[in-house]
């Protein structure tokens, strides 16, 4: 059995790797010029896209921004999963807005905005504590714009006035006061089947996810309940196959959805080593009409990732329950290089972990 990727980055390759014991084997096509490539060496391989998607069971993403010619091409054969339409969800805030809408999915208070002058309106309805978004190409806090009181509007208008926001609209949001961010990671498959995982707790630095705990520490069990009940409802609704990562705000007792990626995700790496079977081999299963693997939680564990830096003591793997996830790519600032998992027997023994793998890696 075959899936081809589109995209040949961290995701693909911890699909490939994820798929040899199950005798899948995974090609990734490079988007930026149409290559099929092999996911671990990138180095091209014989066939051609046509021949790749031709020879593949299943064609599926390892990223939202796929060009869209790309992503046509793929949903005429059919093997496209997730489908089109949930991929572009995860790339157009708008759409995701629309979506949550559609379903009564509880999410931040926003507007959808396509001319600057609507951002006063945005004030007087939202108050003066604002995130502006771009609606597309956004990630890692990029395409983000903070109004942290009214003098400020002026500035930032300045700031977005070169945008076209009628071809690309703002989706500006209150800015929330919440407890904490966690992210819910869940798979359906082919033949309708459902899984999900518990709920992951996410610190972010400098716009950019720095660590997960999974399972995240104190969820209730209603708080669990309204976490499957978001992502039945959104994999259900959208008929969805594949692995799908909803980010949420907790508020209270209360679960806002903030974002969806319709991929495996960076919050569920922990389940490589923390729960029994992976979100890359669950991925996989799904697409392919097996049936899904068991997702509950082995031990309390972590991910931590290694961004912009290559050059720290390998050392840190006499940690127990320690395990390194290297991407090989060539380094640059803010560039996610790798990833440490580690699994503790309580969340005691977890924080001291932590604490030791934070004298390793920055
Ligand atoms: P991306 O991950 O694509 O950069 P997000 O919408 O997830 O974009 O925003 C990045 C981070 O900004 C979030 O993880 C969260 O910490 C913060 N954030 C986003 N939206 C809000 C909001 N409405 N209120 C408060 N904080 C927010
Ligand atoms: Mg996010």
């Amino acid at each position: 059995m075959r899936v081809l990727v589109y995209g040949a980055g961290q995701l693909a390759q911890m699909m490939y790797l994820a798929g040899v014991p199950l005798g899948i084997d995974v090609q990734a096509v490079d988007v930026k010029d149409d290559t099929v490539v092999h996911p671990v060496s990138k180095r091209p391989l014989e066939q051609n896209l046509v021949q790749a998607i031709e020879s593949s069971d299943a064609l599926t993403v390892e990223f939202e921004h796929v060009p869209e010619r790309l992503l046509e091409q793929a949903a005429k054969t059919d093997k496209l999963m997730p489908s089109m339409d949930a991929i572009l969800v995860g790339a157009d805030r708008v759409r995701e807005k629309h979506l949550l809408e559609r379903f009564s999915i509880p999410n931040c208070p926003h507007r959808i905005v396509t001319h600057l002058d609507q951002l006063d309106d945005c004030v007087k309805t939202l108050g003066d504590k604002l995130i502006i978004k771009a609606s597309r190409d956004g990630y890692d806090g990029y395409g983000q714009w903070r109004l942290k009181d009214a003098s400020q509007l002026e500035s930032i208008k300045d700031a977005l006035s070169g945008l076209d926001l009628e071809a690309v609209p703002l989706v500006v949001e209150k800015m929330l006061q919440f407890e904490r961010e966690l992210s819910l990671i869940g798979v359906r498959s082919r033949s309708g089947e459902i899984k999900v995982y518990p709920l992951a707790e996410n610190l972010h630095h400098n716009g950019q996810l720095h660590v997960s705990v999974a399972p995240a520490s104190q969820v209730s069990e209603a708080l669990a309940e309204q976490a499957q009940q978001i992502f039945t409802t959104l994999a259900e609704g959208m008929q969805y196959v594949g692995v799908l990562a909803v980010e949420m705000f907790q508020c209270g007792e209360e679960l806002l959805v903030n974002e969806l990626a319709p991929r495996v995700h960076n919050s569920g790496h922990w389940s490589l080593s923390g729960a029994h079977t992976s979100q890359f081999e669950n991925h996989l299963r799904a697409l392919v009409g097996l049936p899904l693997g068991d997702t509950r939680a082995l031990s309390p564990s972590a991910m931590i990732n290694v961004i912009g830096c290559s050059t720290f003591s390998r050392d840190l793997l006499s940690i127990p329950g320690c395990h390194l996830h290297w991407y090989g790519k060539s380094v640059r600032e803010k560039r996610k290089m790798g990833h440490i998992n580690v699994t503790a027997d309580s969340y005691a023994q977890l924080g001291e972990k932590l604490h030791k793998l934070s004298g390793y890696v920055p």
